[in-house]
């Protein structure tokens, strides 16, 4: 028999669905399109019959998808996080069409990255601070009266451009991402640095959390965009904690750990 997963390590995340017929059309959708790993963060209402009668013969994908309480837990082994937005944000953020979504994906997998593709409440979307975790952002592009798809045919759309990508065959310009020497870092080791990168420079006096302007989320996106490897994340977190150590004299020179 075919495995039904033709992509191991790319993960569907639904944010707090609010409808379990929506859970079990994005599982149709998935197994449609050759994907399987569904992962369902804080979901109103699940375990449901609904979700499995609206799935169809999905039903293996919604009985096995992950339940987990965080956006942070469903990402932390991602090193490729994607967001998909009904909106324009105030910050604007890499953007890809869904083609290129499909092909970014398809670039991460072949290149053993854990991908992780967000999806939003079906009231209100992802917050802010969910989209400032993905590195890139994409939209479908829609008549310009209603910019909302239903959950599910969000999904579809997503998972349909995943599959095309595979069939259409490898893209030169995913080589040098292929073969790149290092792991990309994983979204846990990236906010991580990220705090570390906060709590220094409010140590040095440069980030005032009383007035953050938007520092951190700037910040955020340009190492997004840069995609660091472990051993960059590495070489960064051990640059701070040398800041951390010549501000604090008297204390201990030994390398400290940070978590
Ligand atoms: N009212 C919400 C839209 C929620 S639709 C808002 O204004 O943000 C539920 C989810 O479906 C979204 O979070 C997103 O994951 C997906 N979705 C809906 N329309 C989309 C579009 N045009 N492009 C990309 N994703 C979309």
């Amino acid at each position: 028999m075919t495995s039904a997963n033709l992509f191991p390590g790319v993960k569907v995340i639904l944010v707090e669905t609010s409808h379990p017929g929506n859970i079990g059309a994005s599982a149709r959708a998935m197994k449609n399109m050759g994907l399987t790993e569904l992962v369902l963060v804080n979901p109103l209402d699940f375990p449901s019959m609904k979700a499995v009668f609206r799935s169809a013969s999905a039903g293996d994908v919604v009985r096995d998808a992950k339940v987990v309480e965080t956006v942070e837990e469903a990402i932390a082994d991602c090193q490729l996080v994607i967001g998909t937005s009904a909106r324009e944000r105030r910050i604007p953020w890499p953007l890809l069409s869904p083609k290129e979504c499909g092909e970014k994906v398809v670039t991460a997998f072949e290149g053993d990255q854990k991908v992780g593709l967000l999806f939003g409440r079906e009231s209100r979307g992802l917050k802010n601070e969910e989209l400032q975790q993905c590195q890139f952002h994409v939209n479908i592009p829609t008549g310009e009266a209603y910019s909302s798809l239903n959950l599910g045919m969000a999904v579809q759309v997503i998972c349909y451009e995943v599959l095309q990508a595979k069939l259409a065959g490898r893209p030169d310009s995913g080589d040098a991402e292929r073969d790149w020497d290092r792991p990309f870092a994983d979204s846990a080791a990236v906010e991580h640095f990220y705090n570390h990168l906060e709590e220094t420079l409010v140590q040095v006096g440069f980030h005032d959390p009383e007035n953050p302007r938007q520092l951190m989320t700037r910040l955020r996106r340009l190492f997004n965009r840069i995609r660091v490897d472990q051993m960059e994340v590495n070489i960064l977190r051990g640059f701070l904690t040398a800041i951390n150590r010549l501000g604090k004299p008297g204390e201990s020179q030994e390398p400290q750990e940070k978590g």
